[in-house]
């Protein structure tokens, strides 16, 4: 089973809501005449995905379920604290359920995501990713970057609601420039290696906490920009009397983003 309650998340929001949106979606870009492809899930089987706070690995642990490896996906995740680390016993080895998913397609990289140092380790562990795993073929690897960004990071909490709100919203927002290249409203942010390390047509889902900070609206003026789908989604398995909310952006346009 899955280890957490932030895995029910991840799971309703690929099995429940995504699919809404895209049908949805669809109905729109059949009446313009244009052509999408068919998707049914969030989580595509080949996806090559860039998990942000993944610690203790509920996430990673859901999305190697949905990849198939002769497909080649990946799961890339970055902590500050190491997988075991923060294990409840139940939970035990949950490096091993998810390479048994992946094999050598997952990597744990143990680092702050905003620093430089971290962001290289990122990009190396996406330029090595097996295209074929069962030939160990990695030729054509080099390049290939995360078409799916997850990001459930939150700072650690204060007590102090509004503080955590606002440390949390910081997060996403650099997690959005990241993967997005939709820099930073913070003007004690300067641009870090890698920013907009998201493939063209890819989708970021983050979290934050609302709290009706003029940041929340330019976080969401900044998505827009650089997706040409975003929503705010609060999934049965988030209690509701937390203000705690997923920001999912879909296909990501480049040229757009600044
Ligand atoms: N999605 C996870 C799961 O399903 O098991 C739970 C994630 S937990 C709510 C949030 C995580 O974000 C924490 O483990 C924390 O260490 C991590 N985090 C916070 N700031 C970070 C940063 N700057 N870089 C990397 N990880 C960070």
């Amino acid at each position: 089973g899955l280890p957490s309650r932030s895995s029910f998340k991840l799971k309703e929001i690929n099995e429940f809501y995504f699919p809404h949106l895209h049908a949805k979606l669809e109905e729109k870009c059949k009446c313009s005449g244009s052509n999408r492809p068919n998707r049914r899930k969030l989580i595509q089987p080949g996806a090559l995905i860039l998990d942000l706070g993944a610690a203790p690995g509920g996430w990673s642990l859901y999305a190697s379920t949905q990849l198939k490896l002769g497909l080649g996906g990946a799961v890339v995740a970055v902590d500050l604290l190491s997988l075991d680390e923060t294990l409840h016993s139940c939970n035990s080895d949950i490096t091993s359920r998810i390479r048994a998913n992946l094999q050598s397609n997952f990597h744990f990289i143990q680092g702050d995501f905003t620093m430089n140092e971290t962001r290289k380790r990122i990009m190396g562990a996406f330029a090595n990713v097996s295209k074929n795993i069962q030939n160990n073929d990695s030729a054509g690897a080099i390049g290939r970057r995360p078409n799916l960004v997850l990001s459930d990071m939150a700072a650690n909490f204060t007590g102090d609601s509004d503080t955590d709100a606002i440390r949390t919203l910081d997060l996403c927002e650099r997690a959005m420039a990241f993967a997005a290249g939709t820099g930073c409203f913070n003007p004690s942010y300067s641009p870090r290696d890698g920013e907009g390390v998201l493939e063209d047509g890819g989708a970021l889902l983050c979290k934050f906490f609302t709290c009706g900070r003029e940041n929340e609206a330019e976080l969401m003026d900044a998505a827009k920009r650089a997706f040409g789908s975003v929503h705010i989604l609060k999934p049965k398995a988030s209690r509701k009397e937390s203000s705690e909310v997923y920001l999912l952006a879909l296909d990501h346009r480049k040229k757009n983003a600044k």
